[in-house]
């Protein structure tokens, strides 16, 4: 079924003319049909406008026209903004918001032939790890849909884990990408801070904040970081370095590259079946002729405690902006300030408001140095110990999640336990260094995928991406599909 296929797989077939892009599309809109009822990974999609994407590609195929993606369905997490669709960032504020232009990055899948389509459900603007934060109701995990997708791009994990779509992009704050595409059985990137422009991302935490892709394969998570990665006027942290050739990097050939194994990775909420897995990959490696190199992280301890601060900052800053006044929802109220209050009342859910009360709370005055400056010193303290470590090691190695997915509900009513299973992915934002997730296992019972995660220096997604190349070479896990 064309629904199923990688990217590459269907370039492939689309440029040999043995299927359309209207059909490679119509099947992952008719697999929405079957399945999305059960897993609701899209807040909305807009079928005729997909077609008619696609049938442009078409006629594009048919002058010979050579894109990277050209046809190719690609689903967008309702926080990335595309011109004339929805955006809601999962969130009743922003009402019936229509997006006038494109983000940087979906204008780059745009101009590499991609038909750009859907809005993936998430966690209300990416705060959250399982999806269940979204004011449109939560995504069920395609594995077991008694339980969580990971989150907050947990639709659009599920979306291509349950092949409603060829791949998806995501964001990662803290982990948004890489937890969710472990918990779903998929792949997910993180890349370094500033390889792709932030402009037309919707801004959680402005210092984190990352766009990547979910894919079916590590070949595919290559090509669409190289479509979207390099600088951009518009967004003065994206950096401007040369964009390499990523899926040219994928030798497969590993040997000698040393992959460090971080002490403090292993933390008493190990689920033993994640620890199994992880470690099984962990000697894979080593029969593929890596060398894994103890290291330590000093300051891991601190990373949770620190986002929290770094974050919600960021984020009571950045969500000032939805006053009812410039765009989205209204209540009106007898003078400005009760307009205010009621509609941002009335259009964030509790989670945001949690956070929005508690950046106000560390950067107001008399506190702002006892957290948010201390946070900013221990933050520094983490990216120094990456730095370091990467003076011995050419990668890091650890579980993507301490846990498979959990229990729908399990979590919700204890912040403190959901911002936990964080523990693995928000230091890699904190240190602004690249990430992926790929599959690693499974669990017994009930049958759930285990995620390993790769952590690579500054700028070095080749590398990281080369690695997890080569462990995907040498297993089959990225095949199992969930019996939906
Ligand atoms: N789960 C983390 C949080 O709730 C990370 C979210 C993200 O990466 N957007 O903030």
């Amino acid at each position: 079924m064309l629904n199923q296929l990688t990217i590459s797989e269907l370039t492939a077939k689309l440029a040999q003319r043995d299927v359309s892009a209207r059909e490679a599309m119509q099947s992952c809109l008719d697999r929405i049909a079957r399945v999305d009822g059960k897993i609701h990974a899209f807040i909305s999609h807009d079928d005729a406008d997909a077609l008619a994407q696609a049938d442009a590609a078409d006629q594009e195929i048919s002058r010979g026209a050579k894109k990277p993606l050209l046809g190719v369905p690609i689903a967008i997490k309702d926080v990335l903004a595309v011109k004339n669709q929805p955006l809601n960032c999962a969130s009743k504020i922003l009402g019936k918001f229509i997006s006038p232009y494109d983000a940087t990055a979906i204008e780059k899948l745009k101009a590499a032939g991609a038909v750009v389509f859907g809005r993936c459900n998430m966690d209300e603007f990416a705060m959250g790890s399982s999806t269940e934060n979204s004011a449109f109701g939560p995504t069920h995990n395609p594995w077991d849909i008694t339980r969580i997708p990971g989150g907050s791009s947990g639709g659009s994990a599920a979306a291509v884990a349950a092949d409603e779509c060829i791949a998806a992009l995501g964001t990662d704050t803290g982990g948004s990408i890489r937890q969710p595409a472990a918990l779903c059985g998929c792949v997910g990137l993180k890349p370094t801070y500033g390889r792709i422009s932030r402009y037309g991302l919707v801004a959680f935490a402005s210092s984190l904040d990352q766009i990547g892709p979910f894919t079916k394969d590590v070949r595919d998570a290559a090509t669409l970081l190289g479509v979207m990665s390099g600088h951009d006027l518009r967004d003065s942290t994206s950096v401007p370095q040369p964009v390499p050739d990523y899926a040219r990097a994928l030798t497969g050939d590993i040997k000698g590259l040393k992959l460090g194994l971080p002490k403090e990775y292993l933390i008493g909420g190990l689920d033993p079946e994640v620890k199994a897995a992880v470690d099984a990959a962990v000697k894979k490696y080593q029969e593929l002729g890596a060398e894994i190199v103890e290291i330590s992280l000093p300051h891991t301890d601190y990373a949770v405690a620190v986002y929290y601060i770094v974050a919600t900052a960021e984020a009571s800053a950045n969500l000032a902006r939805f006053d009812g006044i410039r765009y989205g929802a209204r209540v009106d109220g007898h003078d400005p300030i009760e307009l205010y209050s009621q509609t941002r009342g009335a259009g964030f859910g509790a989670e945001v408001k949690r956070r929005i009360i508690l950046g106000t709370y560390v950067l107001s005055s008399g506190y702002h140095d006892a957290y948010y400056l201390q946070a900013q010193k221990v933050r520094t303290l983490i990216r120094n110990d990456f730095l370091k470590a990467f003076e011995q090691v050419d990668a890091i190695v650890t579980p993507t999640s301490p846990t498979a997915a959990f229990k729908l509900g399990e979590k919700s009513g204890d912040p403190l336990q959901m911002y936990l299973s964080d523990i693995f992915t928000i230091s890699c934002n904190l240190a602004g260094i690249c990430g992926i997730s790929i599959p690693c296992g499974f669990t017994q019972n009930p049958r759930l995928p285990i995620g390993l995660q790769l952590l690579g220096k500054p700028f070095g997604e080749e590398t990281m991406l080369n690695l997890a190349y080569a462990f995907e070479q040498a297993t089959s896990w990225h095949k199992e599909k969930a019996a939906i």
